[in-house]
């Protein structure tokens, strides 16, 4: 039997030369390439990767569409359950979802689902969209919380059955994370003001520079005649190690670091006026995928050295294989099994030195990891100039502690009812970040998609099933 074609590979830019910028990395297929890798796809009569999105994409109808070149009706059909399709296509752990489930990833290479939904959010981009379908206005205001991909998403689907869907955001610029967090060499803003613009003309409202919980309540918000609430307020809150010397300048959040070179265009100061001092040995702790994001960051500010500190092995790496051989091809360093105990500073409070213990792994802990143990007395030193803090991120908890009835758990999340997203509180929904902790785009999409048919139902039924 002859053997299956590999996938064809996604084109990207020369390491050489993308570190001296932010530009994309992976340069998307072209038209032949998009036709090659959808020609692999089998139709299979049981699609199982449809059940590997969380935002259930006619995955096989959007396939065959392609490979007939129709090109339109193949990214209509996508953002029937889909209004992210250009970000989804380029961020998305699909090798973790639906290409996860694809049959031809048993005995090779499955069909690389998500490059062939960029390819056709890239073209519609080019092309024109066609004219939004919505259902007739049904006169029900509804408010959203946050205008990450949870509350887009959940805004979105509201908005295409025909409610008055209002997004507060409290940062001058929507997007959540996809704006805020992730770099402009894995998703360039253009790309998400263009989903956020498809949003807002399906006629929902975006308000920013409003922090609910502070400039306006979850009350008040009732009291304006909003007749539901999804709270999509994400997981912003910094985790810190709790070691001397994190108050140092030259100490950030991996949120700062990359909220002040995404958002605030650190890396033009002083034309946009928000400083960081870009170092030239960083260490970032930490290896999940923002701790990638914000090593390869400093690389292209001009980091001599950009290294990675992390207290477990290769093996045990978070981050996606494919972000950790894009980082090293840009040259950075890897150290593992070495946890940080202390930062140095100078005379004048700035970082010099980060000191370290050699780790060693013992038994799985809850996590299925192999703990780390520090190994007594292999304490060495590192010297750095800038060290950025990887290690996960929190709910904030400001709408649960004023929110009468609004429940969370001790760490942040907001509890809720997991089949329907309906918080502890009446009429309020929540989904994404702000009830898992850090997850991923397509899961807080998915969140949004449930809440927004759980919500059609109670205010279909004049807000008496709740
Ligand atoms: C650097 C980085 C890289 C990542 N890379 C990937 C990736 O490659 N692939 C992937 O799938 N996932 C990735 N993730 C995770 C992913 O981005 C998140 O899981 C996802 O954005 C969560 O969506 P959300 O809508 O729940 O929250 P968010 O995207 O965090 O959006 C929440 C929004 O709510 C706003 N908000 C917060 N509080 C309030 C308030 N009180 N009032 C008004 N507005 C408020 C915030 O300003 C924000 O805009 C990454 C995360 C980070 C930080």
């Amino acid at each position: 039997m002859s053997k299956r074609p590999g996938r064809v590979p996604m084109p990207v830019a020369d390491p050489r030369e993308r570190i001296k910028n932010f530009d994309q990395v992976a340069l998307g297929y072209t038209e032949e390439m998009a036709l090659t890798e959808a020609s692999r796809c089998l139709n299979c009569k049981n699609p199982q990767c449809v059940t590997g999105c969380p935002v259930a994409v006619n995955i096989p109808a959007f396939i065959s569409l392609l490979k007939e070149k129709k090109f339109r009706e193949a990214i209509d059909k996508i953002k029937e359950t889909n209004s992210l399709p250009a970000v989804c296509g380029r961020v998305c752990p699909q090798e973790r979802q639906c290409e996860e489930k694809c049959i031809l990833g048993r005995r090779g290479e499955p069909v690389a689902i998500g490059r062939l939904e960029r390819f056709l959010a890239d073209w519609e981009a080019k092309n024109g969209r066609s004219p939004v379908k919505k259902a007739p206005p049904k006169g029900k205001k509804v408010a959203v919380v946050g205008s990450g991909p949870a509350g887009l998403t959940c805004a979105a689907d509201l908005a295409k059955l025909g409610y008055d869907v209002t997004i507060f955001e409290s940062l001058h610029a929507p997007g959540g994370v996809l704006i805020y967090g992730i770099p402009e060499f894995r998703l360039p803003k253009a790309v998400v003001k263009r989903e956020v613009e498809y949003v807002k003309g399906l006629g929902v409202d975006i308000q920013t520079n409003v922090v609910v919980g502070r400039s306006i309540t979850i009350d008040d918000l009732f009291d304006r005649g909003f007749q539901a609430v999804f709270i999509g307020t994400g997981a912003g809150l910094p985790m810190f190690m709790h070691i001397p010397g994190e108050n140092l300048n030259g100490v950030y959040s991996a949120n700062e670091w990359l909220t002040r070179i995404n958002l605030m265009k650190a890396y033009k100061f002083p034309e946009y006026d928000t400083p960081i001092k870009a170092g030239k040995r960083v260490a970032v702790v930490g290896a999940g995928n923002v701790a990638m994001d914000a090593v390869r960051c400093a690389v292209r500010l001009g980091a001599e050295k950009a290294m990675i500190l992390y207290r477990r092995g290769r093996e045990e790496m978070p981050a996606r294989a494919e972000e950790v051989e894009n980082a090293e091809q840009e040259g950075v360093e890897f150290h593992f099994l070495t946890n940080p105990v202390r930062i140095i500073g100078d005379d004048k409070g700035w970082v010099k030195a980060v000191e370290c213990i050699r780790m060693e792994l013992g038994e799985p802990d809850k996590s299925g990891r192999r703990r780390p143990i520090p190994v007594k007395g292999s304490e060495f030193t590192i010297d750095v100039d800038t060290v950025i803090m990887a290690l996960g991120t929190t709910p904030n908890p400001i709408l649960s502690r004023i929110t009468p009835g609004l429940k969370a758990h001790d760490w942040g999340g907001l509890i809720t009812d997991e089949a329907t997203g309906r918080t502890t509180r009446r009429a309020v929904w929540a989904g994404g970040d702000a009830v898992t902790g850090s997850a991923t785009v397509i899961l807080a999409m998915g969140a949004g998609r449930t809440a927004a048919q759980d919500i059609h139902r109670y205010l279909e039924s004049g807000s008496k099933d709740w």
